[in-house]
């Protein structure tokens, strides 16, 4: 068989523990048989980000916006644990901050739902893709506890000294104080990358803040949106056949849950935080959830929501079998390779992703899963080992491109 051939180099980011075990059975199994896979490739895993004093991440970064697609696996984020465990000299900060620092994006989070795994919410279809804004806010708070009585004021000095004063309240009693701010700059990546990525997708787009309570700064967000929108996007959207509407945080979530799915939420920082956990455990399995980071130049970053599975990978290193879920990972690769050949325009590489994800799908309807959602499948299923299941997968994805 011919291997179908790539131009331009994926970033590949290998990373930690389980998931690092499963990334080369990814590879070698169901990719590097099919595909002439050309990447640039980045040690993320955490002995080395020590042994180059955390330049590797810096130089992934870079590497994921001068090439447009990448793809990671998930990373340690070092604890004090961590420190002894890998004899560490620094506690290194997240990779996953890291990275988006440097691309300024937008996390998405979207489920694969699979037929035999309903959704809690009976009405949900189609996968509700999650967008948080992740800078500022309560993330990036001050505060203070109050002692007693006072005066507590919200000062801006300007830089010409001009000076903008509020009393926030006169104090007859203890209490809590807290400061917020974000950035109409950060705003606006977080909108641009939003509209891109609802265009890319083809799905419509909802946005919810809580606008008629906090009327300058939820407001602020809700300008920022339609201004970008009317300016730059309504147009692309009509021709698209999407929508972007948006409504209070309020009316937002009731119209989720009595949804079908199947489209885009765009959250404030917190919101996002708290939404896209409930939306997840609603559909099923953290196993079973995909992230992609998109810059607002429409560079994507793609990798599974999970961690590295900790606790499997001990079973792993005592020398058990484990039934680590790689779906999500396998996602991953096919997310990062569709976006390669859509920006490259290589039908072949499209269609494989396309080929890959339904040879997973056919496996798990052939009610062979790992153990993680064997208990959730209303099927007669198989439980098997991340290797059984991998291998079922190959089977299916050679027939489909014989
Ligand atoms: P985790 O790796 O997501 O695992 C938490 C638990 O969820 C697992 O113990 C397992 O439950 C279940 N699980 C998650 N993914 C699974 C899969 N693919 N297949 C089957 N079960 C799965 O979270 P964690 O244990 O809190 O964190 C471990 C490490 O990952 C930490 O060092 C953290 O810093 C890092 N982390 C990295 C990222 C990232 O790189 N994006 C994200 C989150 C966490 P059972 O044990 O019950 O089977
Ligand atoms: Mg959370």
């Amino acid at each position: 068989m011919n291997k179908i051939q790539m131009t331009t180099p994926l970033v590949e980011m290998d990373g930690d523990e389980m998931t690092r075990i499963l990334w080369t059975m990814i590879k070698d199994e169901l990719i590097l048989p099919f595909v002439d896979l050309k990447t640039e490739y980045y040690d993320l895993g955490l002995p080395y980000r020590e042994e180059t004093k955390d330049q590797v991440t810096i130089d992934a970064s870079n590497a994921a916006k001068k090439y447009g697609v990448s793809v990671k696996c998930a990373t340690i984020t070092p604890n004090a644990q961590r420190m002894t465990e890998y004899n560490l000299t620094q506690m290194w900060k997240s990779p996953n901050g890291t990275i988006r620092a440097i691309l300024d994006g937008t996390v998405f989070r979207a489920p694969i739902m699979i037929d035999s795994i309903k959704p809690n919410v009976r009405t949900w279809e189609a996968p509700i893709t999650i967008a948080r804004h992740a800078y500022g806010d309560v993330y990036k708070n001050t505060e203070f506890r109050i002692p007693g009585k006072g005066k507590a004021e919200l000062l801006f000095t300007g830089e010409d000294g001009t000076e903008m004063r509020q009393t926030i309240y006169d104090f007859e009693c203890a209490g809590v104080l807290q400061g917020l701010y974000n950035k109409d700059n950060s705003i606006s990546s977080f909108a641009r990358s939003c509209f891109e990525y609802a265009l890319s997708t083809k799905q419509d787009l909802w946005f919810s803040t809580k606008d008629t309570i906090s009327k300058k700064y939820d407001h602020t967000f809700k300008d920022i949106f339609q201004e970008i929108y009317d300016a730059e996007y309504k147009e692309k959207f009509e021709a698209a056949g999407i929508t972007y509407f948006y409504t209070l945080i309020d009316d937002a979530v009731a119209r989720v849950i009595r949804s079908k799915g199947g489209f885009i939420w765009a959250c404030k920082n917190y919101d996002g935080d708290v939404m896209s956990d409930m939306v997840s455990t609603a559909f099923g399995s953290l196993a079973m959830m995909t992230s992609v980071l998109v810059s607002p130049e429409g560079n994507y970053e793609y990798e599974a929501a999970h961690g590295t599975v900790t606790r499997h990978y001990y079973k792993y290193l005592a020398g058990e079998e484990t039934s680590t879920n790689p779906m999500a990972t396998i996602f991953a690769w096919s997310g990062a390779l569709r976006k390669r050949g859509e920006k490259d325009n290589l039908p072949e590489l499209m269609n494989y992703a396309d080929q890959l994800e339904g040879a997973c799908f056919d496996t798990l309807n052939q009610g062979i899963m790992t153990k993680d959602l064997s208990g959730l499948a209303n099927c007669e299923t198989t439980s098997v080992t991340s290797a059984g299941f991998i291998a079922a997968i190959r089977g299916n994805l050679e027939k489909r491109l014989a």
